[in-house]
């Protein structure tokens, strides 16, 4: 397929006026694997977020070759509520809720899949276990069981590997890995440089404006980076107000 997956014409999306992603413009093949590196505040979750549709642009579009519903979303680990009284099972059986529609009725197949997905997850045994008793990897790893029931084409992660032991990182990297050998699309925000430059083929690298996005090597370098953080120094809470926006 010659469609992206997604593509970003001139994106702005802004909070109260203020822009939090500005001007960005580029595209993501079917099946790629995309790092989207920057620092604090560059945006990264915001543009997420107006990829699933959470946030409309202020300026610009964006185009979907599937609805964003059907896409496979981890938020930011602090945006999930664990105080919420359900187990380990009934989680990642959401997953294929999804999927199904909340009508579709969730059987015992259903079940069945969601229990290969735990022990492919390194949770077998967890099943019944409230989520608020997990530790944040293990809470990381239903989370990505719950992705591989949803088997979604898309695949669109924030922050997954921040906060969690290396174990479990290293773990989770390989189902990453798994999904982009089988031609999903997969969008990970990342911290680790290491991890964007081991595993990662493409790097969007943002700080609030593009600073580069392509083949990662060419992405991540000394003045790519070096800019991003002399951008990011200068933000402060008056940022103008973007004239396009208003
Ligand atoms: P990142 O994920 O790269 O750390 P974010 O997309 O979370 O950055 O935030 C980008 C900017 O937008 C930051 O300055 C942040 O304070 C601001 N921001 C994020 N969410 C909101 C919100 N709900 N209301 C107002 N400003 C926000
Ligand atoms: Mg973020």
């Amino acid at each position: 397929m010659n469609t992206p997956a997604i593509s970003l014409r001139d994106l702005t999306v802004t909070y109260n006026r203020h822009p939090a992603v500005h001007h960005v413009s580029g595209s993501l093949a079917h099946g790629s694997l995309t790092a989207i590196a920057g620092p604090n505040g560059a945006g990264k979750s915001t543009l997420l977020r107006a990829i699933m549709g959470e946030l409309k642009p202020a300026e610009g579009e964006i185009r979907r070759a599937i609805p964003s519903r059907d896409f496979g979303y981890l938020p930011q680990a602090a945006d999930i509520n664990r105080r919420f009284p359900v187990s380990v099972i009934d989680t990642v059986v959401t997953g294929a809720w999804k999927r199904a529609g909340a009508f579709g009725g969730i059987g015992r197949a259903e079940r069945q899949k969601a229990g290969e997905a735990l022990a492919a997850v390194g949770l077998e045994g967890f099943e019944q276990r409230p989520i608020g008793s997990l530790s944040a990897g293990q809470f990381q790893r239903t989370l990505f069981a719950r992705l591989l029931l949803q088997d979604a084409a898309i695949i669109i992660l924030d922050e997954p590997f921040t906060a969690i032991d290396s174990r479990t990182s290293e773990d989770l990297i390989a189902i990453v890995r798994r999904w982009h050998g089988e031609g999903r699309t997969v969008v990970a925000v990342l911290h680790d440089h290491d991890q964007v430059r081991s595993h990662f083929p493409q790097t969007l690298l943002i700080a609030r404006e593009l600073i580069g996005w392509g083949p990662t090597a060419e992405v991540m370098t000394h003045d790519n980076l070096r800019r991003a953080r002399a951008l990011a120094e200068r933000w402060d809470d008056n940022a103008p107000v973007c004239a396009v926006a208003s």
